[in-house]
């Protein structure tokens, strides 16, 4: 009898396998880091081979090292990078180039040409609900067919694949018989219309992709095919890009819930519910994971999303360029050393800002500064710049969806930090609730692969089981909190407009 779900997390630096029980605890966890490839600057490539490598090899691992046997196993559930683009042999299953990562940025000229030649600004925000950017999948495909020779005609013949990281590892798992992705992964493309959910063929013929090359299109929770782990036949039964993995694993499945990922940068994702929600502050509609099983809930759902450039980052830099503490975690203990910031404030916007001031000349700037300003003074401020600029998405967020968020469920590696959940709490004005299992990307995974078999009977049950380590109340009054974001609102336009 099966008593385990199998979730791979495909992450941009390390491939993890993690087994989780019936009741949601963690029985074994196995990761591997894998190389990055920065062949130019600005360039970011992974080699297919290692991303699936990496994942086999930790799966088998896992197995192996812990004696689980593979007919234990119900499903398999995979959370993925999202946007990073490979393209294959249909026959050979051999890449015919590198995997191009979502970080790269070689291909900013292609979105100029599309925005400002061929006017597909608009239609683009309309139909994909994306903000044009060399982030997305379609113009790593276009670049690919235009370098790689003879590509385009090969991808016209129908023998050339393409895959988000989702379709590559679902069609390796099968030995090459599934070609497929799930909604979230497709919406990441900037090729498919996630109202018609279907691949747009006005965007197909801009950027010259065959429709041959692209894989069919499913709910995240669905059974794509069989995966044969020594000898065991294991249903591959979710796939889905990782923050949406992570709102499903934080049971945000209503309209209205959110959740706030606080890792290298943030990624704030709200479920909007059916209905697509188009944003007038920057942000990006997208598709929520969602099940295709009868009766499990609706299999489309969307969310809004918008993501805070440097966060954790800022940390990272105190630590190793200003050198003002050997472990992230130490920034907490110098944050509770003193009262307040002194009146600093720190705009870390070292690559401009993002969502709702999309500002690229914007630089980090830290303002306030007086002869008493210490150290500490600094990195309470730093911390206090994540929490800030959250708020800021997450007002955005509610002006567009005209929905108040009164609570959001946080992860991610800064969220261990107590201080700044609690400034966080205070400064929305909100609850924030920390769950026991931070891997909340696998487990989102987990829940989609184990509902859709009928490991777990629903959304309920996994609601039921899922449970919170903290909650962060807030405590400020509302004359303070008031006076702090008009200050930070004042910071920010000091960093705004400096880079030319
Ligand atoms: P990612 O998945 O983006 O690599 P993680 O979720 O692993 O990120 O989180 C790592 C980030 O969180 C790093 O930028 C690190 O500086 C920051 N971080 C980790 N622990 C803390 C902490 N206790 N306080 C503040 N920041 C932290």
């Amino acid at each position: 009898m099966a008593q385990y779900v199998l979730a791979l997390d495909q992450g941009t630096t390390s491939s993890r396998a993690i087994l989780f029980d019936r009741d949601q605890n963690i029985i074994a966890m196995e990761h591997r880091e894998f190389p990055q490839l920065y062949p130019q600057e600005g360039w970011v490539e992974h080699d297919p081979m290692e991303i699936y490598s990496s994942q086999y090899s930790v799966m088998l691992e896992l197995l192996v090292k812990n004696d689980i046997s593979p007919g234990s196993i119900a499903a398999i559930g995979i959370a993925n990078q999202r946007e990073t683009t490979v393209v294959w042999d249909r026959k050979t299953g051999r890449p015919v180039y590198n995997a191009i990562v979502w970080q790269c940025r070689r291909t900013s000229g292609i979105v100029d040409d599309l925005e400002k030649k061929q006017n597909l600004g608009s239609h683009i925000k309309k139909t994909t609900g994306l903000v044009p950017d060399a982030y997305f999948s379609g113009t790593k495909i276009k670049w690919i067919l235009d370098h790689i020779e003879g590509a385009r005609e090969r991808a016209t013949k129908g023998e050339l694949l393409f895959g988000t990281v989702d379709t590559w590892l679902i069609w390796k798992l099968t030995d090459g018989a599934v070609h497929a992705t799930d909604y979230t992964n497709a919406s990441r493309t900037m090729i498919f219309d996630i109202h018609k959910l279907d691949w747009d063929d006005k965007l197909l013929e801009a950027m010259g992709i065959p429709r041959q090359m692209l894989p069919a299109v499913y709910p995240s929770g669905h059974v794509y095919g069989t995966a044969t782990i020594q000898g065991a036949a294991v249903p591959i039964a979710a796939a889905a890009g990782d923050q949406q993995a992570a709102l499903f694993g934080q049971c945000c499945f209503n309209k209205g819930e959110a959740k706030n990922t606080y890792g290298t940068g943030c990624f704030l994702l709200m479920n909007t519910g059916e209905a697509p929600c188009e944003s007038r502050n920057g942000l990006l509609t997208t598709i929520a994971a969602a099940l295709d099983s009868p009766g499990a809930g609706s299999a489309i759902q969307y969310a809004l999303e918008g993501s805070v450039f440097v966060a954790g980052a800022v940390i990272q830099w105190l630590r190793d360029e200003m050198r003002f503490f050997t472990e992230s975690s130490d920034s907490e203990y110098h944050a509770n050393k003193v009262k307040d910031t002194g009146g600093v404030y720190m705009v870390p916007a070292f690559t401009g800002l993002g969502a709702p001031y999309w500002d690229m000349y914007a630089r980090g700037c830290i303002v306030g500064i007086t002869r008493g300003t210490k150290r500490n003074h600094i990195i309470r401020a730093a911390q206090e710049s994540i929490a800030y600029q959250s708020m800021d998405l997450v007002r955005a967020m509610e002006k567009d969806t005209g929905t108040k968020i009164s609570q959001l469920k946080v992860d991610g590696g800064a969220s261990s930090n107590k201080f700044l959940m609690q400034f966080q709490a205070d400064i929305i004005g909100g609850i924030m609730r920390r769950p026991v299992i931070r891997e909340t990307t696998a487990l989102g995974a987990a829940y989609l692969a184990g509902i859709t078999v009928g490991f777990w009977r629903g959304l309920d049950e996994v609601r039921d089981k899922w449970q919170c380590d903290m909650t962060f109340t807030p405590s400020m009054d509302e004359t303070r909190r008031t006076e702090l974001i008009a200050l930070w609102h004042k910071a920010v336009g000091r960093s705004r407009d400096w880079a030319c």
